[in-house]
């Protein structure tokens, strides 16, 4: 998975790419798919949600930046794996989740795995969570309608927030970068990922922007 999918599209942050070829992807996914868990694509993880393809996944943690000492946000836990990668990388690890049942499964194989420095939380994180801000990054692992304000309002100056931005089927994934007069945005690639749902994000079942 590192060396033909990661490294062979583009990947060059060594950090991610070891973090990847640490964390075991196939504890993420359900049992009867453990056989497709380091396969090229999104899988399904049960409440109509999925645990990202392994490129997106490397692509979104490579465009945060990390160095090792940073506070991170994650709005969308799902099966918990991107907040697993994310541990090897940073100091702290936030991670939010709206579906209960999803978060406490995550928070299971987490422990499992000795991530002490991974907290999950249940609440919506369009909004972020702003008890635990300011923080160095904030990757948001659910489509977007627009860039909650509330994710700038948590960055500290210089952080990065990494977001698919645009509508219910297909989206844009953005950079943005808090600076001191404002923001700066670099464009990533097209991407495709399930609605964020919530007060910043869309009205649950009726594909409703709130
Ligand atoms: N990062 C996950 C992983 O590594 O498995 C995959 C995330 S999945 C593509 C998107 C997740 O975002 C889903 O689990 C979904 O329930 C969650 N989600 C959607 N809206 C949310 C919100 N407002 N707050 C928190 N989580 C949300």
């Amino acid at each position: 998975m590192v060396e033909d999918q990661l490294r062979a599209r583009g990947i060059r942050d060594e950090r991610v790419l070891a973090a990847m070829g640490k964390i075991p992807r196939h504890l993420f996914v359900e049992e009867h798919l453990r056989d497709s868990a380091y396969d090229d694509n999104a899988l399904s993880i049960s409440e109509g949600q999925t645990i990202s393809q392994p490129y997106m996944v490397a692509l979104m943690t490579e465009l945060l930046e990390l160095k090792g000492d940073e506070k991170v946000l994650e709005v969308g836990t799902g099966s918990g794996y991107q907040a697993a990668v994310l541990s090897e990388l940073a100091i702290e690890v936030f991670t939010v989740e709206r579906i209960e049942t999803l978060a406490l499964r995550a928070r299971k194989t987490l422990e499992r795995l000795n991530r002490k420095n991974v907290r999950v939380f249940v609440s919506d994180g369009s909004v972020g969570l702003p008890e635990h801000a300011p923080y160095d990054a904030i990757i948001v692992t659910a489509a977007a309608p627009h860039i909650p304000h509330e994710y700038i309002d948590q960055l500290k100056m210089n952080g990065r927030l990494v977001i698919p931005v645009g509508s219910r089927f297909s989206q844009i994934l953005y950079k943005i970068t808090k600076t001191p007069d404002g923001t700066t945005t670099i464009t990533s690639t097209p991407c495709v990922f399930v609605p964020l749902i919530g007060k910043e994000g869309w009205d649950d079942e009726k594909g409703v922007y709130h």
